[in-house]
């Protein structure tokens, strides 16, 4: 399967070496646009990006201006020559973008986890074989959904397609808001070696001040563009404020990227070394989230007048620790020393809510 998505695949060298794509999480008004729109074409970006149709967690929040925006994207078009791009989840929304004039149709993670989309979405595009289509990363981290969706695509004739990796969604509080697991796209870069693949580090870290690390980590592994939220207003926007930048800040993002040389041996280090880096985020977020647990602890031991330190329980979770352990190949001297740490740190937290309040900090 993957040999034939390989066979007829379009590089899309064309649109940028990094392909950089840039506007607006939602197109908001024909000023916002406009203005966003002339911003980024000064700051040198060629794509221009912009929801209308917005896949919103909840009823109540902005749902996008929807249609009424195409226009406004045309105009962008007429006015700056950048090529316009946009979010499609149904069949009505690929005809209405085909009619306006729409460069670049991408399928957001939501619709890509759903087949049945995904397969209406493909069967509209057949004869329409110069469309680009993007196809993001499902919500739930599964390979195999992101390749069917290719697939499907491809089946109907699409070539020129490409990947946008924006991370999935976890349960709970984390330091990005959807965790990157870079294994997924490199085993997608791995499996369909030509298949343009861009990184979204807006969706990826939810928060302005991530974009740069997170742009910077994707380029190092091989990544071939960027998917970039950016908005005139970024504190006013209706959705996703958080991690939009001024059309200015991406320009000094930007102009800061290093790209590196791709020979083998490195390119193959970064990959590894990103893993690490991931595991090593993963590590000091579970670390937290057990701190907290314990700080909860702390709280209910201070009401009930209960000994901090209790061995006993201490000694369960340590045997059962060192038994997993082993199964896993790390030595008991290893784990030992890993929980002899993590459970002084969350005795010295509870101590200090006993004796200070609930700050253990
Ligand atoms: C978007 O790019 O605006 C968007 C909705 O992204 P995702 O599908 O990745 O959540
Ligand atoms: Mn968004």
């Amino acid at each position: 399967m993957s040999s034939l998505l390989l066979s007829g695949i379009s590089s899309l060298q064309e649109l940028g070496s990094p392909v950089i794509v840039s506007g607006p999480c939602s197109a908001e008004s024909r000023a916002q646009v406009l203005t966003t729109a002339k911003q980024l074409k000064d700051a040198g970006i060629k794509i221009f990006r912009a929801g209308l149709w917005k896949p919103r967690t909840f009823p109540g929040s902005f749902q996008g201006v929807g249609e009424a925006g195409l226009e406004w994207l045309a105009e962008v078009k007429r006015e700056t020559d950048m090529l316009i791009a946009t979010e499609v989840a149904t069949p009505v929304h690929v005809q209405l973008a085909l009619e306006a004039g729409v460069d670049i149709l991408w399928i957001g993670a939501r619709t890509v986890a759903n087949p049945f989309a995904v397969q209406e979405i493909a069967t509209i595009l057949e004869g329409h074989t110069g469309v680009c289509v993007m196809v993001k990363n499902p919500v739930n981290p599964d390979i195999d959904l992101w390749i069917g969706a290719l697939q499907r695509l491809y089946n109907s004739g699409v070539r020129r397609l490409a990947a946008i990796h924006r991370g999935f969604s976890t349960y709970g509080r984390y330091i990005y808001r959807n965790s990157p697991q870079w294994n997924i796209p490199i085993e997608l870069h791995r499996q369909i070696p030509h298949l343009p693949l861009l990184c979204d580090p807006s969706h990826i870290g939810g928060k302005r001040e991530f974009i740069p690390t997170l742009s910077q980590w994707a380029l190092d592994m091989g990544f071939n563009g960027l998917f970039i939220e950016s908005h005139c207003n970024p504190n006013e926007a209706l959705s996703d404020k958080e991690q939009q930048v001024t059309p200015e800040v991406l320009k000094k993002i930007l102009n800061k990227l290093i790209i590196r040389d791709k020979s083998q041996t490195s390119t193959e280090l970064h990959l590894l070394r990103e893993r690490i880096n991931q595991c090593d985020a993963d590590l000091l977020e579970v670390l937290s989230r057990r701190m907290s647990v314990s700080r909860e602890i702390g709280v209910f031991k201070k009401e009930h007048h209960l000994q901090v330190v209790q061995t006993s329980r201490y000694d369960t979770i340590l045997k059962s620790m060192i038994s997993q352990a082993s199964k896993l190949d790390m030595s008991e001297d290893f784990i030992k020393k890993i929980m002899s740490a993590v459970h002084e740190e969350s005795v010295r937290q509870q101590i200090h809510i006993l004796n200070n309040g609930e700050n253990s900090k």
